[in-house]
């Protein structure tokens, strides 16, 4: 019989070294995010998803968009951390506990704790930042309508500078138009955020450029489905699971805050940018 002779040492380092592996591939997939907005303009381009994903949208029944609209519960956990996840019962029609629990608070009044548990929905796009292209595409989470649409969300305000007559085409590589945040004030209820498209059509960049930014991009088909059931209670094992936050003085930099009703989407964003949309492990 002839087999494989090899050393303890061998098996130990072959151990090492798949774990070095996976630490890389884990920093090599971590998700580039957009940070905060500083006060001030930030200009932004979004960047196209790739051809190979228009049978992903065609599968979800969808027209194919840079915009990844989803359903996120984000609480502070009783321990240090912060709860991220992604509703199962708004997104799959499954079991919520964050939902459930979230109802009986409406119910026994207290409407604050309610609103914070409530699932928002958000939308995920890629993006450049012109200022910092060398960090290549970054994931901006942004403020979506969960109910009726009122204009006052980030994504209706995007939305709404490719409508009408000085419509600007936002998304296109080669012919399109930048897109200007403006930031002013920090404070939760001072912070107004203006949107704009740039004044003159420019491309993201080179054939290459472009091609190199589409192919880098996050994959955000990968941002929207529900987590997992079993995962989600996975999170919510420590009792209480939740804790009450009061909500800070500065405005949480994410594009939310213009609305009240909006404030309750800001409030659940409150914390640094590696907790917000920290979509690993689900
Ligand atoms: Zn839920």
């Amino acid at each position: 019989m002839s087999y494989i002779s090899f050393s303890t040492d061998d098996v130990l380092q072959g151990a090492k070294d798949s774990q070095d592996r996976s630490e890389k591939e884990r920093v090599a997939g971590e998700t580039n995010y957009l940070p905060k907005f500083k006060e001030g303009e930030t200009v932004l381009r979004i960047v196209p998803p790739p051809a190979e994903w228009l049978e992903w949208f065609q599968a979800q029944g969808v027209r194919p968009t840079p915009f990844f609209p989803t359903w996120k519960h984000f609480f502070q956990s009783s321990g240090d951390g912060w709860v991220n996840l992604r509703c199962p019962s708004k997104i799959a029609g499954g079991v919520c506990p964050v939902c459930s629990e979230s109802k009986r608070l409406y119910n026994a009044g207290d409407d604050n704790l309610g609103k914070k548990l409530r699932a928002k929905r958000i939308a995920y796009v890629n993006v450049i930042d012109r200022d910092n292209e060398e960090l290549g595409p970054q994931v901006w989470e942004m403020s979506y309508p969960s109910g009726e649409w009122k204009g006052y969300t980030m994504y209706e305000r995007v939305a709404g500078l490719m409508q009408g007559r000085a419509a600007r085409n936002l998304i296109d590589p080669v012919a399109g138009f930048d897109l200007i945040v403006t930031r002013k004030g920090t404070g939760f209820k001072d912070t107004r955020y203006t949107v704009q498209a740039d004044l003159e059509a420019r491309p993201l960049g080179n054939d290459t450029q472009i091609q190199l930014f589409v192919e880098q991009q996050a994959d955000l088909r990968t941002f929207v489905g529900a987590s997992d059931e079993k995962w989600v209670n996975e999170q919510l094992k420590d009792e209480p699971w939740y804790t009450y936050r009061e909500m800070d003085d500065e405005d949480e930099g994410y594009g939310y805050g213009d609305d009240p009703a909006d404030n309750a989407a800001a409030e659940l964003v409150v914390g640094d940018a590696e907790n917000n949309g920290d979509d690993f492990n689900f």
